[in-house]
């Protein structure tokens, strides 16, 4: 167990935190990039990361105690995927959903995250999220998969798809109506649903990375124990809400300390030939330090308590185009056969990763639209010949 604690100050856990990395360098030499053949073999060699920062409390500081955590705010969850990066180590692909899915259920379910939540920290369970139909996505709250009341609890009927995860985990988060379709956002539900429950078929989706990152899930009256509900019944659009602005600041943040050392890998692979490359190296740095300084606000905000409001849209912005930025440089500037040598999968792998990043989690072009009416108050388009 490591002797750092929230309370001993910030520098003094990240000095902490610096010296535990240093002094565990060969445990951490196998995780300087996900292993890009399969989402399977990346949990399974990342579990064992998982375990190791687990039980040396690292990833335990910033949740409750109640939870399985060791207390302190968000921000000190936020200093050790920001020294990770900083030292040139993956963070464990599970801890964004942990991120995006985590806080929710402390404020919302309670006793869910003090059944779950130390588990998924550890790498025992995984979980995903299933919200995106096949015609609801961008218009979420027009989704259709359908959960019914009756005396023993909920019964599910309906379809999800682009479910990050959703053949490996044990666990969804799963958004359905429960009231009627014309109630819009008013009348869907969130519940905890064990994906082992009868009535449940999952079809993975090949990537074009070729991993299986993504999966439809089919559920046939499904029998969810009322216990399985997440908030209120009706209220699952505020949970969504109060999920994304996690997913939006803190998965952000994850990913900035992983791009920046993109950028340094990318720095060291051009070698002599980096100073020539100085200007484009330079726009980079620049779109990755807006990102962080974006993302830094945010989470100092959530960990405060504080609702971010419809500007995080401008962090989910960022963070499409700091992906792309530093990955398209990559593959442009890099003297490697980035189409087929396996030296490049990792390359290979986060390029296709980085094309993702303006879809998932609300598209680049729903944020523009939320930015341009909500934060600047601009009005809403209207188009010729209606
Ligand atoms: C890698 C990846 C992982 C994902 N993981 C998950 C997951 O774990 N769980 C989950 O539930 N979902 C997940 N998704 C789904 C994701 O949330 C949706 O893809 C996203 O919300 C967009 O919805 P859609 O695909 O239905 O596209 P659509 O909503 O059909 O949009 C298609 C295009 O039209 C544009 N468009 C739509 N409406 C408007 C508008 N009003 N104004 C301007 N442009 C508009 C969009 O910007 C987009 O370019 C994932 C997606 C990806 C790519």
């Amino acid at each position: 167990m490591s002797t750092a604690a929230p309370s001993a100050g910030r520098t003094e856990l990240v000095e902490q935190l610096d010296a535990w990395i240093t002094g565990h360098a060969d445990l951490l030499e196998a995780h300087r990039e996900h292993d890009p053949r399969s989402v399977e073999q990346t949990a399974e060699n990342e579990r064992e990361l998982q375990r190791l920062l687990f039980e040396d409390g690292w990833t335990r500081w910033g949740w409750p105690e109640d939870c399985g955590g060791l207390g302190g705010d968000a921000t000190n969850r936020a200093v050790l995927y920001d020294r990770m990066g900083a030292h040139g180590y993956v963070l464990p692909e599970l801890l964004g959903v942990v991120e995006t899915l985590g806080p929710m259920l402390i404020e919302f379910a309670r006793p869910i995250a003090q059944a779950h939540l130390a588990a998924l920290l550890r790498g025992d369970e995984m979980w995903c999220q299933g919200f995106s139909e096949p015609n609801a996505g961008s218009d979420l709250a027009s989704l259709r998969c359908k959960a019914t009341q009756d005396d023993d609890g909920f019964v599910v009927n309906g379809q999800k798809i682009w479910v990050s995860l959703g053949h490996v985990a044990q666990w969804c988060v799963l958004l359905a109506r429960t009231g009627s379709q014309e109630s819009a956002h008013r009348g869907i539900s969130m519940f905890m649903v064990d994906m082992s429950l009868p009535g449940i078929e999952v079809r993975p989706i090949r990537y074009a990375n070729g991993r299986n990152e993504l999966s439809e899930l089919f559920f046939s009256d499904v029998r969810l124990p009322p216990e399985a509900l997440i908030g209120e019944a009706g209220a699952g659009w505020n949970v969504a809400m109060y999920l994304l602005q996690w997913e939006r600041g803190m998965y952000a943040w994850q990913r900035q300390a992983w791009l920046h050392k993109r950028l340094d890998d990318l720095v060291v692979g051009l070698g002599s030939d980096a100073g020539a490359q100085a200007d484009r190296l330079g726009d980079v740095y620049l779109d990755l330090a807006s990102l962080r300084a974006t993302c830094a606000r945010t989470v100092a905000a959530l960990a405060r308590g504080e609702s971010p409001g419809p500007e995080i849209s401008v962090d989910k912005l960022l963070l499409g185009a700091g992906e792309q930025s530093v990955i398209d440089a990559a593959i442009e500037l890099l003297d490697a056969d980035m189409a087929l040598s396996p030296e490049a999968a990792g390359w290979r792998s986060d390029y296709f990763y980085a094309r993702a990043a303006t879809i998932y989690g609300g598209a680049a072009e729903i944020q523009r639209g939320i930015i341009a009416q909500r934060v600047l108050g601009l009005p809403r388009e209207v188009r010729s010949g209606r």
